[in-house]
């Protein structure tokens, strides 16, 4: 069985996917973990997001690696070393929907993905997870929240990253990012028509949880 897990940035997929994981025992993988260590190898090799050409040259030597961790954690590596602790900089955030905008690296991203998944049921969250990735996922959700809400929660990881930034900048960032992956060409985020929409704006955690586990029959 495989759940399909979409969202916009800040909606908690992290959060839920990881904490259902927990409850029904299968494991999660974080598909934005891999885009973000492929961009992070770009910022890291001074490679311009811009040239999409020089970037599918580049694609070949990172040798990107999905990992799952015994505590529903993913880790990514790229050229043997673990990049997870570097993933998530603001610098990257910043980056990556440049980076997963271009058909090439989505390929390559899927291929390391496509990997994983095949070794079992796997919970999976990102943006084109039951649009592209798995299109016959047995359950899809479509996990989303007001702006407000997202760009506070993604305010409050910042600050407990040391990256103190105006909730209005947050915002600012979070909305252009959601733009980015709205509108490009190539597996665009958007809720597949069968999935499940669900608003956390108003939900803790735990109630988002249950309201997701309500739907799935183990
Ligand atoms: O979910 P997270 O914010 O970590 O994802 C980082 C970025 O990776 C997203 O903003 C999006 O541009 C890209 N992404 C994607 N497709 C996925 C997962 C993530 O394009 N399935």
């Amino acid at each position: 069985m495989n759940i399909a897990i979409d969202g916009p940035v800040a909606s908690g997929k992290g959060a839920v996917t990881k904490g259902l994981s927990i409850r029904l025992g299968i494991p999660a993988l974080d598909t934005g973990a891999a885009y973000r260590a492929v961009t992070l190898f770009l910022l890291d090799h001074e490679i311009d997001i811009y040239d999409e050409k020089l970037i599918l040259m580049n694609l070949n030597r990172m040798d990107l690696r999905i990992y799952m961790a015994e505590n529903h954690d993913v880790r990514v590596f790229t050229q043997g070393q673990d990049v997870t602790p570097r993933i998530r900089d603001n610098r990257v955030s910043l980056a990556v929907p440049v980076v997963a905008a271009y058909a090439g690296v989505r390929d390559y991203v899927n291929h390391a993905i496509a990997e994983v998944a095949s070794q079992g049921n796997f919970i999976l969250e990102g943006r084109d997870i039951g649009t592209v990735v798995l299109p016959n996922a047995e359950y899809k959700f479509f996990l989303t929240a007001s702006l407000e809400v997202r760009a506070k929660r993604r305010k409050a990881d910042l600050d407990a990253k040391g990256e103190n930034l105006s909730l209005l900048e947050v915002m600012q960032q979070v909305k252009a990012r959601d733009e980015q992956d709205i509108n490009r060409t190539v597996a665009p985020l958007r809720q597949a028509p069968d999935a499940i929409y669900v608003d956390s704006s108003n939900l803790t955690l735990e109630q988002t949880i249950d309201t997701l586990a309500k739907y799935i029959k183990l």
